[in-house]
């Protein structure tokens, strides 16, 4: 195997012993990507020469040392450029690194490129970004998912050794699905998210997209933790995910949400999704069905709370202090934010402010937003019932495997309906991983389908440990698109 195909833990061995450096690693995955990312368009910049300085210095012994990381474009890493897929911050230069990127960066990691994405992270297909188009490498007629697109793809085509993505209603653990990865979305308040650009701020967080569950163990120990800087952060310890890992699932309660299983899925993802549960029971695991009475709302709720909170969050890209501002000269102030927001924005974007905008103006604030705030409560509660119960929920991640690029381009609400499964976990709260669990064959491609696991709020140890349990048993994480 070359170097840029190995797994976090395969490469720090490596290194460890002596047969490969970091310079080697990093040269591997830049020739992955001039040789690969043509077809695959995960990355919209390298960040090469900053990476390879980096990697003369790297100190092997730190827990990530000289690993090379790929950095979803919504993330600020110092000296490069934050785009957010956007026409309105192509050229933002970031002054800082956020705190994961300053954690990783402590922790030995070198941050190597940055991936494409839906636009501000509004998408689940990757085609809402202004900048760049993202194949899926199992059939490149297809999306990779969204929004962390680039990040999921890079790692499923071994054109990154692991990277970072963000999840609002299921960025990280959509894409990580239909691409055959891992994702982890930490529990609201896990990860810092100070330099994260926001998209809405109660449902953000920054996860790792990694080849195997240790290895998202191992990027989660480095980024967790409070920070002073995000006052919604966390300030609890945090607890060794990697020493965790090898208890098994013996005695694990495994929820199944009947609400979950319902006729629309697609037969593919059902069976691959019931025998990876299966193999948790013959490990040990007890399965028990849950109930989460709320799931018909998830997604209206979501798409009232993410476009309020985009809509404010947005205001901020007026073309006064940075990003772009139109040239066009205005008549007045009001006429210069028309003309930059119409120019700057792409379609799905414009949606989503003035949707938000609407569900939050007054006259409609109770009927929606409020209303919605008030649903929000009842989901969190379903989640707080169900985990009096059992330790981690099973799921799918997505009820189909990738669909092709364009099926849906006139159709935003069938996309929406996309994250039936996955924004729940946003709006409580919880931490959710998606794992490779198996394949389905759709109209002639063979495409990967995931696993989704949710835990209890700081429950990453348990979702962790059952799917590095899974791991240990099966295969479909080694699996690889051109083999
Ligand atoms: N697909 C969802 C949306 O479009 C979730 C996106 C995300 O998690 N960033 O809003």
């Amino acid at each position: 195997m070359e170097l840029h195909q190995l797994s976090i833990t395969e490469l720090l061995d490596r290194y460890r012993s002596g047969a490969a450096s970091p310079r080697e690693a990093v040269e591997s995955v830049l020739t992955a990507i001039s040789n690969g990312d043509g077809t695959i368009g995960a990355y919209l910049s390298h960040g090469a020469e900053a990476a390879l300085a980096a990697a003369e210095n790297a100190d092997t012994s730190l827990p990530l040392g000289g690993i090379p990381i790929a950095i979803k474009d919504a993330i600020n890493v110092e000296g490069q450029t934050t785009t957010c897929a956007s026409k309105f911050l192509e050229n933002f230069n970031s002054p800082y690194d956020a705190t994961v990127i300053a954690k990783l960066k402590a922790a030995g990691a070198i941050p190597l490129g940055k991936t494409n994405m839906d636009e501000f992270a509004m998408g689940s297909s990757t085609e809402n970004s202004a900048l760049g188009k993202t194949t899926n490498p199992w059939d490149t007629s297809r999306i990779p998912g969204g929004s962390s697109g680039g990040s999921a793809a890079a790692v499923a085509a071994d054109l990154a050794i692991a990277a970072l993505g963000s999840d609002t209603g299921g960025s990280i653990r959509q894409p990580a699905s239909h691409c055959g990865c891992v994702g982890l979305k930490p529990t609201y308040g896990r990860v810092s998210r100070f330099g994260l650009v926001a998209f809405a701020s109660s449902l953000d967080q920054i996860g790792p997209m990694t080849k195997t569950a240790e290895d998202a163990a191992r990027v989660l120990q480095v980024i967790a933790g409070g920070d002073i800087n995000d006052s919604t952060c966390l300030d609890e310890p945090v607890p060794d995910y990697l020493g965790a890992l090898n208890q098994g699932v013996r005695g694990l309660r495994v929820g199944l949400p009947k609400e979950y299983f319902i006729d629309g899925i697609e037969p593919g993802v059902k069976a691959a999704v019931e025998a990876a549960v299966k193999e948790l029971e013959s490990q040990g695991a007890e399965i028990v069905e849950v109930s989460l009475p709320h799931t018909e709302y998830a997604v209206a709720t979501y798409y009232i709370i993410a476009t309020a909170e985009a809509s404010a969050n947005l205001a901020r890209f007026d073309g006064v202090r940075y990003g772009h501002r139109s040239a066009i000269q205005p008549e007045s102030i009001v006429e210069h934010y028309k003309n930059t927001r119409a120019e700057g924005f792409g379609e799905e974007v414009k949606r989503r402010v003035i949707l938000g905008t609407y569900v939050l103006s007054s006259g409609y604030y109770d009927a929606y937003y409020l209303r919605a705030q008030k649903v929000r409560t009842l989901i969190r509660q379903d989640f707080t019932k169900a985990f009096e119960n059992v330790d981690v929920i099973a799921s799918p991640v997505a009820p189909a495997p990738a669909f092709k690029i364009g099926e849906n381009a006139d159709d935003p609400l069938k996309v929406y309906l996309e994250d039936i499964f996955t924004i729940a976990a946003n709006l409580a709260g919880i931490c959710g991983i998606s794992v490779p669990c198996g394949f389905s064959d759709c109209k002639g491609s063979r495409l990967p389908v995931g696993l989704q696991l949710l835990g209890k709020p700081l429950g990453e140890s348990d979702i962790l440990r059952a799917a590095h349990a899974y791991q240990q048993t099966t295969d479909w994480h080694k699996a690889r698109p051109f083999e």
